[in-house]
């Protein structure tokens, strides 16, 4: 591994500083990504400036109108939250596909977002759920919708000197819920061959009002899919409304062939993906 300093600062401003103030500087939450490429692919010095001493990272609030995840709470915090996986199961489900249980332990969703991997599970699972980043900076901070966060494979929207300091997820009303679901080769300890994300909102009678899907896996991001969406809506999720949200899916996506999986089985892969989601998504929802 590489030399590198370590700071631990204890404010917002105090990691905005240090961010600022290293030639290379480089955040850390769980450093199940960051170590691992520190050891092997990047081996530059650097100041690691770990965030995981503030409060405001390790809030995981639901309040009445948002759920706020915080950049330092692992994924094994949310999962261990029944509130939380009952109104998000989607999101929460793709946090406790990442990695082992001991991965998971250190492992936070924002880090897995900011890695900007294409197969990070929790990026679809969070646009299908309408997150928005809630970005720290020396100017007051920003807000950017999830979707628009990630801008290609392992690089994201962050300007120098920011720093995620958490998601902010629309808490679901009545008859919302969501649902994440991933292809791997193995039955676990991989990655994505695809993923998809449905959320779904149904009105009394059972009927589809409003739908977010997002594929991960197969593009060089995860991207929303608004015709999968419209093909939801105005429905009562019927098998014809499945098979035509996983077209979209299937037609929104431009996979590339690897040791897991040829272009062309990801495209149906995705589409079959869909499909269950939204059926589970909705399931859900009339329980809820
Ligand atoms: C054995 C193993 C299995 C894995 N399995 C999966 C899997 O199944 N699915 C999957 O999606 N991933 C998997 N991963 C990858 C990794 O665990 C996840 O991406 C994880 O969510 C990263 O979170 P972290 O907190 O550890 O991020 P870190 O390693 O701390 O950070 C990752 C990157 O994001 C940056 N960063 C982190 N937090 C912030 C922030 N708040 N603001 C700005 N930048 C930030 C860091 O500088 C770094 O570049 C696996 C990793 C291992 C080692």
């Amino acid at each position: 591994m590489g030399a590198f300093a370590y700071v631990a600062p204890q404010s917002v401003d105090d990691v905005v500083a240090a961010l600022g103030a290293a030639d290379r500087a480089q955040v850390i939450a769980g450093g199940t990504d960051l170590l691992v490429q520190m050891r092997s692919v990047d081996r530059e010095p650097r100041t690691i400036v770990d965030i995981k001493s503030l409060a405001e990272t390790n809030r995981l609030d639901i309040g009445d109108d948002e759920v706020y995840v915080g950049a330092a709470v692992s994924s094994a915090l949310m999962n261990e939250n029944e509130a939380l996986c009952n109104l998000l199961p989607g999101v929460t489900e793709a946090g406790d596909l990442i990695g082992s249980t001991q991965i998971q332990g250190r492992a936070t969703i924002c880090g897995n977002l900011c890695n900007a991997s294409p197969a990070g599970d929790s990026i679809p699972a969070l646009i299908a759920a309408g997150a928005i980043c809630d970005i720290a900076n020396a100017n007051g901070g920003r807000e950017l919708p999830v979707d628009e966060f990630v801008t290609g494979v392992g690089t994201n929207a962050l300007e120098p000197g920011e720093f995620l300091l958490g998601v902010k997820i629309p808490r679901p009303a009545a008859h919302s819920r969501d649902a994440y679901l991933r292809f791997i080769p193995r039955t676990e300890m991989d990655i994505a061959v695809a993923g998809c994300g449905v959320s779904v909102t149904l009105d009394d009678d059972g009927t589809c009002t409003a739908a977010r899907v997002a594929i991960g896996a197969v593009a060089p991001t995860a991207i929303l899919v608004p015709a999968a969406a419209d093909a939801l809506i105005g429905g009562k999720l019927d098998e014809a409304a499945l098979q035509a949200a996983g077209e979209a899916c299937t037609a929104a996506s431009s996979p590339i062939t690897d040791k897991r999986g040829t272009a062309e089985y990801r495209r149906k892969v995705v589409a079959v993906l869909c499909r269950r989601a939204a059926e589970i998504a909705g399931q859900r929802a009339r329980g809820a």
